[in-house]
């Protein structure tokens, strides 16, 4: 197959070469244009999700900011997707790749030898999360992290009835996406996971359907990809009473709200409810791949026997990217930049407070804009980028653009951003 394409793209060469030496073209001119760019490479050889990628290309990254080759840069308002909170490149994460590189990186699968960046994040997690959120199962990202607590939590009751929302997300490996309410991502790809339920979000009477048969109930706190909806803090609490009362597992998805994203280090603080699973992603590895699901031991113990090995992983608790982990946690601790966020989020209500703004929706430095349609949305987002600024729609919102700044963000460059993304909405809403 490769023989083949470099044949054809020699004999490509050979014919062009042909042309330009007629034309009397230098060799050089010659030379330039058939050097293939990386974006032709790109859409070549690189699997495509979409038509339309975003093509922005990044040289270097710091901060808030990401760069191109052609020296342009860009404000990134959406932190690759609610990853980059500490920012891009933070001195602290890249400082403990490096030297936990030059340690060790891979050295066995998962759960058999003790490295010390795995159990330091562990033993700090464990400190902020408590006690019924002590045992801690490294993984390499969010689906994977949804794969684990559904099987867990199977295990652990001997049910298999799972209960899901509607227009939630959790990630697209099959368990993960059997489980998801985002309809139009599931299309194609069935038949899924049998015995999974879905209710309506924020629905009260809907909590009934959680019976004695139910193995586990998956909830973001905050569903992201419907554009930024959040649980109403009544509803999360009913839906806590009734999981305790049909001794069911209450897995809370925190893989987009994780880390402060919210305004608070994790959302469930916010609302006062302790979920028996919480899952991380995401911004856990301060822009390095990785991922958990955590829980009590009790309840953990059940992946150790019968059978044995009941889940593994090769890379999952990578030492490199704990290292990462930690050194990100760290400085969004000691920074204190939790605490730097209501006055950001305040900022932003305050500046699309617009009257082509529809609707903004959001917590933290989660927010969704209403803009009204696809159209608006799509031409806004590409106006941004045009005026260097990183936005996006959702998954199952398209009619709003996403916001979710780097919580390093300072206030001037969160005004400058949105003062960016207004004149984008009246040029072209
Ligand atoms: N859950 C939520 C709430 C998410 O936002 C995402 C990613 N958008 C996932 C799960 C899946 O995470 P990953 O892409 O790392 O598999």
């Amino acid at each position: 197959m490769l023989h083949t394409y470099r044949f054809l793209r020699l004999k490509r060469i050979l014919y062009i070469y042909t042309f330009f030496k007629k034309a009397g073209v230098p060799a050089l001119v010659f030379l330039f244009c058939t050097m293939i760019s990386n974006r032709e490479l790109f859409l070549r050889l690189v699997a495509q999700t979409s038509d339309d990628p975003m093509m922005v290309e990044v040289e270097r990254a710091e901060g808030v900011y990401l760069y191109g080759p052609d020296g342009k840069s860009y404000l990134d308002m959406i932190s690759g997707i609610a990853v980059s909170n500490v920012g891009h490149c933070a001195p602290e994460v890249v400082l403990a790749v490096q030297q936990q590189a030059e340690k060790y990186m891979h050295t066995m699968v998962y759960g058999e030898f003790v490295l010390a960046p795995q159990v330091q994040l562990a033993e700090k997690l464990a400190g902020l999360l408590g006690d019924r959120l002590d045992n801690i199962y490294f993984v390499n990202s969010g689906s994977e992290a949804v794969e684990g607590a559904l099987k867990l939590a199977k295990k652990f009751t001997g049910r298999s009835e799972i209960i899901t929302f509607h227009k939630s997300y959790h990630g697209s490996t099959h368990g993960a996406l059997s489980v998801t309410g985002t309809t139009s991502l599931r299309e194609g790809y069935g038949p899924f996971l049998e015995q999974v339920l879905f209710l309506n979000f924020n629905s009260g009477s809907d909590l009934l359907k959680i019976t004695d048969q139910t193995a586990c109930v998956i909830v973001e706190p905050i569903q992201g990809e419907a554009g930024v909806v959040e649980g109403f803090p009544c509803f999360l609490l009913a839906l806590r009473e009734r999981c305790t009362a049909t001794e069911t597992l209450l897995i809370f998805d925190e893989i987009q709200t994780g880390f402060g994203r919210t305004g608070s280090l994790f959302a469930h603080y916010r609302y006062g409810v302790q979920p028996d699973i919480l899952l991380l992603a995401k911004s856990m590895g301060g822009g390095m791949p990785i991922g958990a699901f955590i829980s009590r031991k009790e309840i953990m113990q059940v992946l150790t026997n019968n059978p044995v090995l009941g889940h593994i992983t090769t890379f999952g608790g990578n030492p490199v990217t704990c290292a990462a982990g930690l050194a990100s946690l760290n400085k969004i601790i000691d920074e204190d930049l939790v605490a730097k966020v209501p006055a950001k989020e305040q900022l932003i209500r305050q500046l699309l407070d617009h009257p082509k703004i529809l609707e903004l929706r959001g917590r933290g430095l989660m927010f969704a804009v209403e803009v009204g349609g696809f159209e608006q949305a799509l031409k806004v987002v590409k106006r941004c980028k045009n005026m260097g600024l990183i936005t996006d729609w959702f998954l199952n919102c398209d009619s709003a653009i996403r916001l979710a700044p780097p919580l390093i963000i300072s206030e001037d460059e969160l005004e400058e951003g949105l003062r960016i993304l207004v004149q984008a909405i009246e040029e072209e809403c």
